[in-house]
């Protein structure tokens, strides 16, 4: 399938029509941003790593039940993917506390979480992406009740099935970003999944397996992102 006209060009991607009307080509880029894009570099790999990544865990969740926009891997930095019109939130997971959320409640990073936390943030780039609830998004006209019941359904399970997924590739998943879109009425799961958007943790070192190694200057960010694809290619 041939790339069209660009639609779209993200942070991290750009996404293309193609002749068909219901599929789009996503082209994984290295760029990367943090902050709300203060900070700008380059991965080196990281478009072909996350192309990789988002792939399979699509197919492997595709195989337990959640419906996906994932149709297939086209190159190393391409994917087809059916042409969704994108819900403007941000679904984030929690198991353990990091990041933004450990700074908003004073709570040390690696706690522990008694339950898991849905937060959503209103994908608004221009905005910073503001933390929101159930009551704004239906207030504002984001998304309808029956949209979120299913967008909360799915990102609880797709947390039960990553955790065990990652875990018997010895990496903790600490938190990570879902994004959804409607694809003929239906709500499916789109964007990406990746070191960009998880974070991963090593079980037995602790080690950070994921954006925050470029976030915080850690080093060996490029090494770091080729070895979470190979733990999940096996
Ligand atoms: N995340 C993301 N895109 C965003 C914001 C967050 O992919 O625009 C991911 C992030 O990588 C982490 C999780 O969502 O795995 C929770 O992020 P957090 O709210 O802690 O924000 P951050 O500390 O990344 O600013």
């Amino acid at each position: 399938m041939q790339k069209l006209e660009m639609l779209y060009e993200g942070k991290a991607k750009k996404v293309f029509k193609t002749v068909e009307e219901k599929l789009y080509i996503v082209d994984y880029k290295d760029d990367a941003t943090a902050f709300n894009g203060v900070k700008k570099g380059t991965i080196v790999g990281k478009g072909v790593v996350n192309n990789k990544m988002s792939a399979a865990m699509f197919l492997m969740l595709e195989e337990k039940g959640i419906p996906t926009h994932f149709v297939k891997l086209l190159s190393d930095r391409e994917s087809l993917v059916k042409a969704v019109k994108i819900l403007p939130l941000e679904v984030i997971i929690r198991n353990v506390v990091a990041g933004s959320f450990s700074k908003r409640m004073g709570i040390e990073e690696g706690t522990e979480l008694k339950e898991t936390i849905l937060e959503f943030c209103y994908k608004n780039d221009e905005l910073g992406d503001p933390i929101i609830n159930d009551y704004h998004i239906y207030a504002v006209g984001l998304a309808d009740r029956e949209q979120v019941a299913t967008v909360k359904e799915y990102a609880f399970k797709i947390n039960e099935i990553m955790k065990a997924y990652f875990l018997e590739r010895g990496i903790r998943l600490v938190d990570f970003k879902l994004e959804f879109g409607l694809y003929e009425g239906k709500v499916i799961l789109a964007d990406e999944i990746s070191p960009d958007t998880c974070r991963l943790w090593d079980v037995a070192t602790g080690k950070k397996l994921d954006k925050d190694r470029f976030r915080r200057d850690l080093g060996d960010v490029e090494a770091t992102y080729q070895e979470v694809l190979n733990r999940i290619q096996g």
